[in-house]
């Protein structure tokens, strides 16, 4: 079977490396938010042009950490989309407060800038910003309407390591950012890990001491709403190693992602748009009419597909929320997401784009 993703053939090219850091922590003795996990927060804020970085558990608690460090909670509300898996929808129940869910752009997927002043109101607290399947989304925008409201922004870039819009990184344009390393990412860990980064000097200090009990120093508890959320020195000395690797990644991710899209047209799907310079092809997702059958299709022709997302926030069973968004509703219906990774051979893309015509098209050219 092609998979979606192939972690093992990602990471064998640095396994010689990977080691020699796995070793190095071994031997120190120093498990737990030591050096490894200063240096990389230090080069990580640096690759991303801001202040700081504050590495924790997995990218659902650097959400549910960014609304902390902002004192987001009972009785405000936080705007975000219903169409990126619900880890923000997650976040914000998990701090006591609201999601106002907003719909999305139909062509780009991601949040409809449009639609802000009819989601916010006085108990607005925050939006939090997805850059959906590696593509930015017009944060700037975003923070032009809501910094004169007293709104924060938070980027979600859980999915968009090194993507760039007008020449800013993606995590730098807004108050707070939120990223995680889980494996599939663009940047991942070999286990879970996320990162908050900020180049707001207060909020960095919160988020230092929210991730580790509240400490504002050792055993001092001086912030309430403190957590247990660190990441292990053993993954930061392994996103260390592939850290430089990541541009030269994202330039195959988009590679890949203009190939689909030269291989897919005329099929009557809706393609995502073609791969700007700062996107970084984190998922390739098209909307193709009769998805299931399309999907049959490839698992009988050996090729894995997936959905992301098939559920709405605002429709998942533990907590459905009253909304009206079309467009997502809509979307989740067709959404089809191709194999896509770094390692993914021309000649193993060019099978998936036949399988895709053949299925459409039958035996028609
Ligand atoms: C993966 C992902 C997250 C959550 O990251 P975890 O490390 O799995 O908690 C958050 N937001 C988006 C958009 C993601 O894709």
């Amino acid at each position: 079977m092609l998979p979606i993703n192939d972690l093992a053939r990602h990471n064998g090219p640095l396994d010689g490396e990977i080691r020699v850091a796995i070793d190095r922590v071994l031997q120190r003795g120093y498990y737990i938010l030591g050096p490894e996990n200063q240096a990389f927060e230090a080069e990580f804020a640096a690759y991303l042009g801001v202040a700081g970085c504050v590495a924790v558990g997995n990218g659902t608690d650097a959400l549910e950490l960014a609304l902390r460090a902002l004192h987001i909670g009972p009785g405000d509300e936080v705007v975000t989309v219903a169409n990126a898996g619900m880890y923000a929808g997650t976040a914000i129940h998990a701090v006591g407060a609201t999601p106002r869910y907003v719909d999305i752009d139909p062509a780009s997927m991601l949040l409809d800038v449009s639609l802000l002043p009819a989601a916010t109101n006085d108990k607005t607290r925050a939006i939090v910003v997805t850059h959906l399947y590696g593509r930015m989304a017009d944060v700037e925008a975003v923070v032009a309407f809501a910094r004169p409201r007293g709104i924060a922004v938070i980027e979600d870039c859980a999915q968009a390591h090194g993507a760039r819009r007008n020449g800013k990184l993606a995590g730098s344009v807004g108050d707070l950012a939120a990223f995680s390393f889980y494996p599939t990412k663009n940047l991942g860990a070999l286990g879970d890990g996320g990162a908050v980064v900020s180049s707001d000097a207060g909020l960095l200090a919160r988020l230092r001491g929210l991730r580790q009990y509240g400490w504002t120093s050792k055993y001092h508890v001086g912030m309430a709403g403190g957590r247990n959320s660190r990441l292990d020195e053993i993954q930061a000395a392994i996103l260390r190693c592939k850290l430089p690797h990541l541009d030269g990644w994202n330039a195959r991710r988009r590679a890949i992602i203009a190939r689909y899209n030269a291989g897919l047209s005329g099929l009557g799907w809706q393609l995502p748009p073609a791969p700007g310079e700062g996107d970084v092809g984190h998922l390739y997702v098209v909307r193709a009419p009769q998805r299931d059958a399309v999907r049959a299709a490839l698992t009988a022709a050996g090729i894995a597909s997936d959905v992301h997302y098939p559920v709405p926030d605002h429709q998942q069973a533990a907590l459905p929320m009253q909304a009206s968004l079309p467009v997502t509703e809509v979307a989740a219906a067709e959404l089809l997401t191709l194999p896509c990774f770094p390692e993914l051979t021309d000649a193993e893309l060019d099978q998936v784009i036949a399988a895709c015509r053949q299925t459409v098209q039958g035996g028609q050219p």
